[in-house]
């Protein structure tokens, strides 16, 4: 079998920075338990405009086309405001998104015991919490149409449509239930079958895919509104959680933030599986660029890191070194270290990126 492919898109402001200390988390694993990777780098965003006059040049785009999976840092920042609005960096990540077509948006919402204070929501409410929101990418309101802004006699009317096809939920669903299979065997799937007909056809197609195809696993279904209330009474009682564009969009952000700090959220985003069996996968933070702290060694690498993780259990099939990885992350933060975005009012002495980088190094040398 040829070695796993991996494309490194660092991009702009803190992108590089983390990108970085992931880098050096690679050479570990090749260096210490034998996983070789083949790694290209290539450029996205502002640093794409810079050299080419693109946020994306379409060789980079070729090459993301090829891989078995892309890790991208961030993109954007101050310098590019003013560009015309098909120049602007994020055009580049929209378009890797576009043209991979990566319809299922991977959010985990991870509370680590030692963060647990940061959460806005009581430590024994959100403590140990593991949850996947699978979020539908490609289509619903923000794609379909008719959309626009119309004159209707003397007033102005905003127009989206909510459109769903039948194979666009069916998809989904498989992916959300592929995932539950690996991880506690059930699904939520939330929508608004009360009021809406895409809705309806959710629930309906959902269910027919389960129940054709994935009877092993749990499914429930719950009104999105719902579910939102519920995952702040009670988070832990899901497990994954699979919802439309709109809905999943609120409710990930709702999640992840039930944990923390941004510097600590990684994603996922899946497409259909190549011919070597592995999804086409792009992986990133959700944070951005983060200009306000760039160069200046306080950004937080957690997040970077804990996406190569999900690329090693969601792309090379190796969840045993994804937790590996991520138990090195979490004992790092119980030992106390902290990058400036994880101090509490009290302060103490942060970390910066490449001493957070390097500790979580030597937790992973200390697991062997
Ligand atoms: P941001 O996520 O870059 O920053 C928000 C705040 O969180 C800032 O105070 C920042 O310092 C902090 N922060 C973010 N990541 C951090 C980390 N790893 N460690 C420590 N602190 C961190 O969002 P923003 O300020 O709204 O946007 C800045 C730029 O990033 C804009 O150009 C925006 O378009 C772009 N952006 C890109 C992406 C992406 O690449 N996927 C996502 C969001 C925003």
């Amino acid at each position: 079998m040829s070695t796993p492919s991996i494309l490194i898109l660092p991009g702009d402001g803190i992108g590089p920075e983390v990108m970085a200390e992931v880098r050096k988390i690679i050479d570990w694993f090749r260096a210490n338990r034998a996983l070789a990777f083949d790694v290209g780098e290539d450029l996205v965003g502002g640093a794409a405009y810079d050299a080419h006059g693109v946020p994306l040049a379409d060789a980079t785009m070729e090459k993301a086309q090829e891989v078995d999976a892309v890790l991208l840092g961030a993109v954007g920042g101050p310098k590019y405001d003013e560009l015309d609005f098909q120049l602007k960096p994020e055009r580049g990540l929209l378009r890797l998104r576009k043209e991979m077509d990566l319809f299922a948006n991977l959010r985990p919402a991870q509370c680590f015991d030692a963060l647990a204070e940061f959460s806005s929501l009581k430590a024994d409410v959100v403590g140990g919490l593991d949850i996947m929101i699978v979020r539908e990418l490609t289509s619903g309101v923000y794609f379909g149409e008719p959309r626009g802004i119309v004159k209707e006699g003397n007033e102005r009317v905003g127009i989206n449509t909510q459109r769903y096809t039948e194979s666009e939920i069916a998809r989904v669903a498989r992916s959300a239930f592929e995932l539950a299979r690996k991880r506690s065997g059930q699904v939520c799937s939330m929508e608004k079958a009360n009021v809406m007909e895409s809705g309806v056809l959710w629930r309906e197609v959902v269910t027919e895919v389960h129940a054709a195809e994935y009877s092993d696993v749990e499914l429930s279904h719950m009104y999105a509104d719902a579910g939102a209330m519920q995952l702040t009474r009670w988070p832990k009682q899901f497990d994954v959680i699979v919802t439309d564009n709109l809905f999943g969009d609120l409710l990930s952000d709702l999640a992840a933030m039930l944990t923390g700090s941004l510097g600590m959220l990684p994603s996922a985003s899946l497409g259909a599986q190549m011919e070597n069996g592995r999804p086409k996968a792009l992986y990133e933070p959700v944070h951005g660029s983060a200009p306000d702290i760039a160069g200046q060694g306080k950004a937080n690498p957690i997040a970077c890191i804990l996406s190569f993780a999900m690329a090693l259990r969601y792309s090379f099939d190796k969840g045993d070194e994804a937790t590996r990885l991520e138990q090195a992350a979490e004992a790092v933060l119980a030992d106390g270290l902290r990058t400036p975005d994880l101090m509490g009012p009290e302060g103490g002495s942060p970390v910066s990126t490449s001493e957070m980088g390097d500790a979580v190094i030597a937790k992973l040398s200390a697991s062997l």
